[in-house]
């Protein structure tokens, strides 16, 4: 089954998804994702293709991610494009019920140890809860987004960067510094000064 509308591309009803899985294809905009200009600077929408899969509550999400992100390379500072393509790897539990469910009494002490050692314990890198009969994958894709970027952002292995002394891009040709040699040195040209005789022919 496949769903176009972005609506549904960002959560999709569990219901929806069928033994056969689910498939998201579609694009979605950085602001439909939360992404600030903070996060990633997103040109354009980025495309998103999705596969689901539900075994016994647990939806499985793989798939692709592409677009193309503005980073500012921090050696030249310029923007520059990114093409971002990478893959999406996630998985959804259901998010615990309350322990009011339970008729006996409930010590509040062990009740928030327990559930603070199910909430580390679902702490795990790409494991995310869903509550009620959708899932939500806009925070689950803007993280994705977020994690690929680099730390050093550079918009060429070639990038050339500033000029230390002068601050201009190199990539845009050589600045004068280069040419200059280190300890400039003056001729001067001193201007020989005649002095005027005192002898006058009459
Ligand atoms: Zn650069
Ligand atoms: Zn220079």
């Amino acid at each position: 089954m496949q769903i176009g509308a972005t609506m549904d591309l960002l959560t999709p009803l569990l219901a929806d998804i069928t033994d056969d899985g689910l498939s998201l294809v579609g694009e979605v905009t950085a602001e439909e994702l939360g992404l600030t200009d903070d996060d990633a600077a997103a040109r354009g929408p980025l495309a998103v293709s999705l596969d689901l899969t539900n075994v016994e509550g647990l939806v499985a999400v793989t798939g692709v991610l592409e677009g193309t992100i503005l980073r500012e390379c921090v050696r030249c500072l310029k923007q520059y494009e990114d093409p971002l393509a990478f893959s999406v790897r996630a998985a959804f539990i259901p998010e615990p019920k309350p322990a009011s469910k339970h008729p006996k009494r409930v010590d509040p002490r062990k009740a928030r140890e327990e559930a603070a050692a199910a909430e580390e314990e679902e702490d795990l890198d790409d494991q995310y809860q869903y509550q009620g009969n959708r899932l939500d994958l806009a925070p689950m894709l803007r993280e994705h987004v977020i994690l690929a970027a680099p730390m050093q952002p550079i918009c060429s292995d070639e990038c050339l960067g500033l000029c230390a002394r002068c601050g201009k891009n190199l990539n845009e040709g050589p600045c004068q510094c280069a040419a200059e040699p280190p300890i400039p040195t003056f001729r001067v040209v001193q201007s020989m000064k005649r002095k005027t005789g005192g002898s006058s022919a009459s």
